[in-house]
């Protein structure tokens, strides 16, 4: 399998700076999305610290198999790469502490992760907070990842619908980020790309102002990758851009 890839990153209108990185390093297989927050520059921070250690908890935990030392206790939930995934995401998660411990202004801060680990067709995928990541195949795009926001909380326990959630007020507020929190609850999941795929990751400023409907016709339309990437940023723009806007599009070949 051979890995496409594009992506794009942008401020937006309403925001002075643009708080979201992105990692793409096809030679490891991995792909990531973070989107800080936290005043005096945290957010920004904060999103850095945690793409350059995931990038380098999984260029350290390559060829590792789990009978080697691994580098924390091994879940068996999930197989190497959603480890390696787990690894990358506490590391930097003690990173992002230890930050803080130094820099008293920089309490608060924090970012969430979508992290993506392709080897041949198998994908390793772990978020925390509220960016995504979809699948498209055939004529449809799925969600594979879920919200960790207030507002997800309210809609899977019936009380907020999808439109009202997003106008509503409290809709940025996640519940679970990488913040140096001493209890990490990170979602891994595995499955398997197919050819003809493409895989999307994005922030929720991408999200937040696109249907689910209107991200599967760019997504699925047969336009180059980076053409994807750019008709997502102008459409959000085009809707307001009321945030900082990240998206990472990755598809693959049969060779
Ligand atoms: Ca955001």
């Amino acid at each position: 399998m051979q890995i496409s890839w594009a992506a794009r990153t942008d401020r937006g209108l309403s925001r002075s700076q643009n708080e979201d990185k992105y990692c793409a390093r096809p030679d490891l297989g991995l792909f990531v999305v973070a989107d800080g927050m936290g005043g005096h520059a945290g957010g920004e921070i904060a999103a850095g610290l945690a793409v350059d250690q995931i990038r380098q908890a999984i260029e350290t935990t390559a060829g590792l198999s789990r009978d080697d030392s691994w580098p924390m206790p091994f879940d068996i939930r999930s197989g190497i790469d959603g480890n390696r995934l787990r690894v990358g995401l506490t590391m930097a998660n003690a990173r992002i502490a230890q930050e803080i411990k130094g820099f008293e202004k920089l309490r608060g801060m924090g970012t969430t992760v979508v992290a993506i680990l392709v080897t041949g067709c198998k994908v390793a995928l772990a978020n925390i907070g509220d960016s995504r990541a979809y699948l498209q195949r055939g004529a449809s795009l799925r969600r594979l990842t879920k919200d960790h926001s207030w507002v997800e909380e309210q809609i899977r326990a019936g009380t907020l619908t999808e439109a009202a959630a997003r106008h509503h007020p409290w809709r940025n507020i996640v519940t679970r980020a990488l913040s140096g929190c001493d209890e990490l609850l990170i979602d891994v999941t595995e499955l398997e790309f197919e050819a003809g795929d493409r895989l999307l990751l994005c922030s929720d400023g991408l999200t937040a102002v696109l249907e689910d409907s209107e991200i599967q016709r760019v997504v699925a339309a047969p336009t180059d990758l980076q053409g994807v990437c750019d008709e997502l940023v102008g459409r959000a723009n085009a809707a307001g851009g009321p945030d900082n806007i990240t998206t990472v599009v990755v598809a693959v070949a049969a060779n």
